[in-house]
């Protein structure tokens, strides 16, 4: 089989560890599976910067959209929740309210802007009826890293319960949920934990959680009941995925190995600055401003050349060891390559020399007329 590393914003390339440990064949409510459980759950909650008292993980069974339909199916209610969107998660965010028929209101804006928390203060004494806010953190769609700390301080002042879809960025960027006031926030178990696709992962503040019990229409995706059966023992409600698991409490070692969100957050920075900069050396453009620009990923923009065409640079990256990944924006034509993951320096250097050769080889430059 041919092998490459992903560029991409997950599932991304693991270690053999963290795949070696999937070797093991677990029963489900058997007492070292479920130890292993709750000492995941309670690393999450160290790596949210919370405390155990005020805040609790639940792990459900799914992708990362399965733990935000979750939370929005299991703790609106009969409230609204203000939907800021400025890409296709956020979008994603609406359409599980459309589903669910969650009565919400979307503050949106382009895919390369940043919400604005003065106008969610606006917003919020327009429409007193609006009980919760939901936004992403790091909006994969473009790469823009969004400022949920203006909003948060808005969400807390005004008594609103907060949620965020960090999906991309939980454990590749210091996040302080608790001292951002974060009710709910969403991430999983592919990404940035650098482990395999199998479970999303819902940290909560407590008394937000008790609030949702009751609520959820939809039986699996039901987080009260999720977190009821789980913080017994912790055994999952129904079959768990366990060689996910698995590898997801190696990822956890390996993570702390590196140093923490702190040291892979440097990681991650280090590798992505050194990729736009080469990038920009080899002609092509970002989509995102600098300033607003996540350390996970990365949209250019196409060269705007006759000889240029995605499909063919594709291939031509990917026969020599790595896969990136299509444009998500659709204002414009654009490539995206996520930095997150094992990914090193030297991927970084091997990339961009592929990058040049298949130009040369094109005979273009990245921003040629
Ligand atoms: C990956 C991702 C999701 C979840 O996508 P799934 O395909 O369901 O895993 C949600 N939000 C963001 C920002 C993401 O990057």
């Amino acid at each position: 089989m041919n092998t490459y590393k992903l560029l991409t914003p997950g599932p991304l390339t693991t270690t053999e560890t963290v795949k070696e440990a999937m070797l093991t064949d677990h029963c489900t409510w058997d007492n070292d599976y479920k130890m292993i459980t709750q000492n995941i759950r309670k690393r999450l909650i160290d790596l949210a910067n919370a405390a155990e008292e005020n805040y609790t993980a639940v792990l459900l069974q799914g992708s990362g959209t399965y733990g935000v339909e979750s939370v929005l199916t299991s703790s609106v209610g009969d409230g609204v929740v203000l939907l800021i969107t400025n890409g296709a998660y956020g979008k994603r965010m609406v359409q599980i309210c459309d589903y669910a028929k969650i009565s919400y209101l979307e503050y949106n804006v382009g895919f390369a802007e940043l919400p604005d928390a003065d106008y969610v203060e606006q917003l919020l004494r327009s429409h007193e009826e609006i009980t919760h806010i939901a936004m992403v953190h790091c909006e994969t769609t473009s790469g823009i890293l969004n400022d949920i700390e203006s909003i948060a301080r808005v969400a807390k002042a005004h008594n609103k319960t907060f949620i965020v879809d960090a999906m991309s960025s939980f454990g590749g960027i210091e996040i302080p949920v608790e001292a951002l006031g974060i009710d709910f926030i969403i991430s999983s178990a592919n990404k940035c934990i650098q482990g395999v696709p199998g479970f999303t992962f819902i940290i909560a503040k407590r008394d937000a959680l008790a609030q949702t019990k009751g609520n959820c229409r939809s039986l699996s995706l039901d987080l009260y009941a999720q977190f009821e059966e789980m913080e017994k023992d912790g055994k999952w409600r129904f079959t768990s995925p366990t060689h996910t698991v698995l590898a997801f409490a190696k990822a956890l070692d390996e993570l702390e190995a590196e140093g923490g969100v702190k040291a892979r957050q440097k990681r991650y920075t280090e590798n992505n600055r050194t990729l736009i900069a080469n990038m920009r050396a080899l002609g092509f453009k970002t989509y995102v401003a600098e300033e607003n620009q996540s350390p996970i990923i990365t949209s250019f923009l196409y060269p705007e050349n006759q000889n240029f065409n995605f499909g063919e640079m594709y291939e031509y990256i990917k026969e020599r060891g790595y896969a990136i990944y299509p444009g998500k924006v659709t204002d414009m034509d654009t490539f995206r390559i996520g930095n997150i993951g094992e990914i090193y320096a030297e991927d970084i250097e091997k990339i961009t020399e592929i990058f040049r050769s298949f130009l040369e080889v094109k005979n273009i430059r990245g921003d040629e007329k």
